[in-house]
């Protein structure tokens, strides 16, 4: 299994160009030179994909949980063999560090399929008993032909974790991942090929999301939408999908608190604090970007994490030293370095980073940041109250749990959000007031599949994660028998 040059659809159970012919540059973030070609797929290519799809929808519905359990659990096995393939596709793609990519991205891609995979087998639905004269059953059917559409910063564990629910209740799929980061998609294709997926079940149609992602969001055909993204592309997502009464189901952007309480495990909390912030170089949706620190400590805790923070290698995404890689892209790259621009404006102290990493050599023109902590401004400013998702937070000191609460819920996001103290009461309290769909206590980035997955107000709709995305994927139906 190799990445191409020439990056192909996969659609009907073959790797296809275009149908116009047209491809657009990919560039590698790490040197910022182009290193393969993406198909600029319009409606026609996703028209063949749904076609596909539709044809093979009745046999992939009726193949009973076990063949698909199969089939799933092979395409696994495969990424999971050829792991450093995918890892280095994915490093290449994203500029994330190839540590990152062997030990998170590409496990948990297999691992979502393996979920799936299994979970379908114990999947049931209740049944409702009418005492002494009939019975309720529910019966959930899958969908039909389902829109799976994810984002650039987590490339294959985003897909998977969308597509492999999807074809485990039975659903055919249409598929498109980002246009920046599409290669793993790709090599996905190649390992569904060689585990005999059969045709048509998974299509993956690639391009440019107000072209090929909107041909899937408005076809007719498509019933369900499960989109992550930004914010505003979901609400235009929502603005085509919903008059057509499609199922959405909205993983959206974030801006999540991370308090820090005077009474933690200091220890503990600044070495979790250090990843929620810097992770991926801060592209992850669930990273504490608002740091909120309880007075006692506010100082200590500062310039430890500015001491930290400055030791962190930024550098070469493929040596196994790095910490923190290129961004993803040099517009991204500019966005993250105007709002620290706005921080200073708005009042902001740059304590470390805050500046472009000069990189020599074969790197020079790939996209590296310092990570940087900002202190002093108000809460909220727009550095604190707009989404970054880049390498940079902000410290607020607090004196009262209400203040700080009221601090955290003041954003128009509502992903996740961290506590850390050691007063088992407070967590509680907290946990329930916080406007989140995600609380972590004393840890952060904890996963557990089978738990719902998602955020409240701007944050999404809807919830991922276990059970929950089977019962997004298939259509409840109530049937009701007398006797
Ligand atoms: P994005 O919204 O720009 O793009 C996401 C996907 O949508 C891409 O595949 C893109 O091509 C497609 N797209 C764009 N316009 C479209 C349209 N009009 N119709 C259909 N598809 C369209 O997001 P991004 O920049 O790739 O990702 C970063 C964002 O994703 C951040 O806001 C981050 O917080 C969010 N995110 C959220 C979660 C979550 O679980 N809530 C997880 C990861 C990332």
């Amino acid at each position: 299994m190799k990445a191409d040059k020439y990056i192909k659809n996969y659609i009907n159970g073959a790797l296809v160009p275009p149908l116009s012919g047209e491809y657009f540059d990919n560039i590698s973030p790490a040197n910022g030179e182009v290193y393969s070609h993406i198909p600029d797929s319009d409606q026609a290519d996703v028209q063949q994909a749904v076609d596909a799809a539709q044809k093979a929808f009745k046999e992939w519905s009726s193949f009973g949980v076990e063949k698909r359990f199969r089939i799933l659990s092979r395409i696994a096995d495969i990424i999971e063999q050829n792991l450093e393939t995918f890892a280095m596709a994915e490093t290449t793609d994203s500029g994330k560090p190839i540590s990152m990519s062997k030990t998170v991205d590409i496990p948990r891609a297999h691992a979502n399929l393996r979920f799936f995979a299994t979970a379908i087998m114990h999947f049931a639905s209740e049944s409702h008993f009418m005492e002494g004269h009939a019975i309720n059953f529910t019966l959930r059917q899958p969908i039909g032909v389902v829109g799976c559409i994810s984002p650039w910063n987590l490339p294959l564990y985003l897909f998977t974790w969308k597509i492999a629910p999807a074809l485990a209740a039975g659903n055919c799929v249409v598929a498109k991942p980002s246009e920046i980061t599409p290669m793993t998609a790709y090599l996905l294709a190649k390992a569904c090929m060689e585990a005999g997926l059969p045709p048509g079940v998974l299509n993956i149609v690639h391009g440019y999301g107000p072209k090929a992602g909107q041909a899937i969001v408005e076809h007719p055909n498509i019933k369900a939408i499960s989109f992550t993204g930004g914010t505003s592309t979901g609400r235009e997502i929502a603005r085509t999908a919903a008059p057509m009464f499609k199922k959405l189901s909205l993983e959206l952007g974030g801006k999540n608190p991370n308090i820090i309480f005077a009474d933690c495990d200091f220890d503990r909390m600044i070495f979790d604090t250090l990843r929620s912030s810097f992770s991926n170089n801060g592209q992850i949706c669930l990273c504490g970007s608002r740091i909120f620190v309880e007075k006692p400590i506010y100082e200590k805790f500062r310039d430890e994490l500015v001491k930290r923070t400055q030791f962190l290698k930024v550098g070469d995404p493929f040596s196994p030293m790095t910490d923190l890689g290129a961004l993803v892209s040099r517009s991204h790259k500019e966005k993250v370095m105007s709002y620290i621009e706005l921080a200073k404006v708005e009042g902001g102290t740059i304590l470390c980073g805050g500046k472009a990493v000069e990189m020599q050599g074969q790197l020079a023109n790939g996209y590296y940041l310092r990570p940087t902590v900002i202190e002093g401004l108000e809460v909220g400013c727009r550095t604190n109250m707009e989404e970054i998702f880049g390498p940079v937070v902000t410290l607020t000191p607090f004196e009262t749990e209400e203040e700080v609460i009221q601090y955290a819920n003041m954003v128009d996001y509502g992903l996740s959000a961290t506590v850390w103290t050691q007063d088992i009461s407070r967590a509680h309290r907290v946990a329930e007031q916080l406007q989140a769909g995600v609380v972590w206590i004393n840890c952060w980035l904890l996963r557990d599949l089978r738990t719902p997955f998602g955020g409240v107000k701007n944050s999404g709709v809807g919830r991922e994660g276990g059970l929950e995305a089977l019962r997004f994927f298939t259509e409840p139906k109530n049937v009701c028998i007398k006797y």
